[in-house]
């Protein structure tokens, strides 16, 4: 037997055709990286994303070939995110982060058709267009380049057409995740598992979308699907203030000129803002609500928002989770706690929403499942709708028995089911049998006032098998001498999980999505010696 009810495919085009008639006028703003600002609304950008979609076919672009982009955050890139599906096509945003052979890998991989790019990454178009022989069209977004110039790509048309029909289960967007090793591994999002994703998002205790939200999003729009904002923001029209680069005065400026209240951004995006704000004074005007992820955001972040009135949603994700798998919303008796307690609490990467499982696994025995009992850390899996089943072109799928996806984080899971991530299974320490967490090593250390960035890896050790080191880099101008270090550490940390050695080096190793590139500072320390 059938239901009775309408049918209505979750198909990502409706969004836009909704932000389009319900919330047509609101405005949505970019400013450029010489400092100039464009406008546009929720109308203009339905408009012009059906003329992008005309402008696509015209190039001969049918269902599910593969549109890449690699920008900024701006408007015309939101604009290409919906005429690229508007057109039944794929869109694949590329970090141009990456290294030339992860570029040359996933393009091809992807078999890209036709890129759309911002000027300032001329020079890798230039470098990388002999290597990326599927590429057909090259579209540059903004005026000037010999290449043919978005606007008046799109300008010939007149808009008048329809969204191409997709179905739900239909791919809509290619993200490549780029692990440390190996080739990067494509996560193919469907119409329906981005819709269930955008629909989610908006809840409270993650985006805490209404119509009167301004949003900046410091996430890139080229990594993990921005954390789905583009798709969020236009379900409940908010007001997008994009920012074609990521230099904290601008963003300071924008926040406080354009009226911010949401966020989003990883740790390092707010470290430089209050480094911006404690030199040049200001505040952060009307914002009241950030989301911050894709590392662990520091305790003392977490406090200074939250001592601003400043609402915080410490989420945890990846690029095979849409990327949104928790968020830090605030547990039932959130109330009765203290100051510190709530801080506490939002260090930890909160619960998940309903469409998100999680368990965590022995990390000697993967045949026991843990206990949520708030103590015990293991491998973390996750499973729902929109967690990848197979990574694109693979033969095999992504996932083990019942669905279960294996992240390659280890966690400790609260009795309240709140998330507490402590490593990545390849980073964390084996100390005598026992686990040390270079991620609480790390985050303790930062809370030293004088430090900037920490690593700890783990040493081979003559008796205990692994000891950890810890790698620091420096405020500009501070003296951190290791013994106060230790000291700030032992407040935080059980003895032995005091680092044998603390090395200072001008700079941390970074991966292409920003993050500490542990293989890179092990390899640096591979011949390191530690005395029995
Ligand atoms: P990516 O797919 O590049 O977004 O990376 C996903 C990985 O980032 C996760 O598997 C975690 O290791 C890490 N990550 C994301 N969010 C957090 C968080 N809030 N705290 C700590 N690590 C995080």
């Amino acid at each position: 037997m059938l239901g009775g009810m309408q049918d209505w495919s979750l198909v990502v085009t409706q969004i836009v055709d909704h932000a389009a008639r319900e919330h047509g006028t609101r405005e949505l703003v970019t400013r450029w990286a010489d400092g100039s600002e464009s406008r546009t609304t929720w109308a203009g950008v339905r408009q012009s994303a059906l003329r992008m979609t005309q402008a696509l076919r015209r190039l001969g672009i049918a269902k599910g070939d593969r549109i890449a982009t690699m920008a900024m955050n701006h408007h015309r890139h939101l604009i290409s995110w919906y005429g690229a599906v508007g057109a039944g096509g794929v869109l694949h945003t590329i970090n141009p982060r990456l290294f030339d052979e992860q570029l040359e890998y996933m393009v091809g991989h992807a078999e890209d058709r036709v890129l759309l790019y911002d000027a300032v990454f001329q020079p890798i178009v230039d470098r990388m267009k002999h290597r990326w022989p599927t590429i057909e069209h090259y579209i540059c977004y903004d005026s000037g380049a010999q290449t043919t110039h978005f606007e008046d790509w799109i300008g010939g048309e007149d808009g008048q057409t329809d969204w191409t029909e997709c179905d739900e289960r239909d791919p809509c967007m290619l993200c490549y995740t780029s692990g440390t090793t190996g080739n990067p591994k494509g996560v193919l999002y469907e119409h329906r598992s981005t819709m269930l994703h955008a629909l989610t998002a908006v809840q409270p205790a993650i985006f805490d979308f209404d119509a009167r939200s301004v949003m900046l999003p410091v996430v890139p729009m080229f990594h993990a699907a921005s954390w789905g904002l583009p798709w969020a923001g236009a379900i409940t029209g908010v007001k997008f203030v994009f920012s074609a680069v990521n230099d904290p005065a601008a963003l300071c400026e924008l926040i406080q000129n354009e009226g911010v209240t949401h966020a989003a951004g990883v740790p390092t995006v707010w470290l430089g803002v209050f480094q911006q704000l404690d030199s040049a004074g200001g505040n952060l005007g009307k914002l009241r609500h950030i989301i911050c992820g894709g590392s662990a955001m520091p305790r003392s972040m977490i406090e200074r928002f939250m001592r601003n009135g400043i609402n915080v949603a410490h989420a945890w994700g990846m690029t095979e989770t849409s990327p949104i798998g928790t968020t830090g919303c605030k547990p039932s008796n959130w109330d009765d706690l203290t100051f510190d307690e709530q801080v506490d609490a939002k260090a930890m990467q909160g619960r998940v929403p309903f469409g998100v499982e999680l368990r965590c696994l022995d990390l000697g025995d993967p045949a026991i499942v843990l206990p949520r009992d708030g103590k015990t850390s293991g491998a973390l899996q996750v499973r729902g709708p929109w967690v990848v089943k197979r990574y694109f072109k693979a033969e095999a799928d992504a996932t083990v028995e019942d669905q279960w996806f294996d992240t390659g984080d280890v966690a400790v899971i609260h009795p309240d089911g709140t998330l507490q991530l402590t490593d990545r299974t390849k980073d964390v320490i084996k100390s005598g049998g026992e686990w040390i967490s270079s991620v609480e090593l790390e985050n303790a250390a930062i809370a030293h006032p004088g430090v900037a960035e920490a690593a700890a890896i783990g040493i081979a050790h003559p008796k205990w098998d692994e000891r950890p080191i810890l790698v620091v880099v420096k405020k500009p101008g501070a003296e951190v001498d290791p013994e106060s270090l230790r000291e700030v550490l032992a407040t935080r940390v059980a003895k032995w999980w005091l680092p044998d050695a603390i090395e200072f080096v001008d700079e941390i190793p970074h991966t292409g999505t920003g993050k500490i590139s542990k293989k890179d500072l092990r390899d640096r320390f591979r011949n390191y010696r530690l005395e029995d």
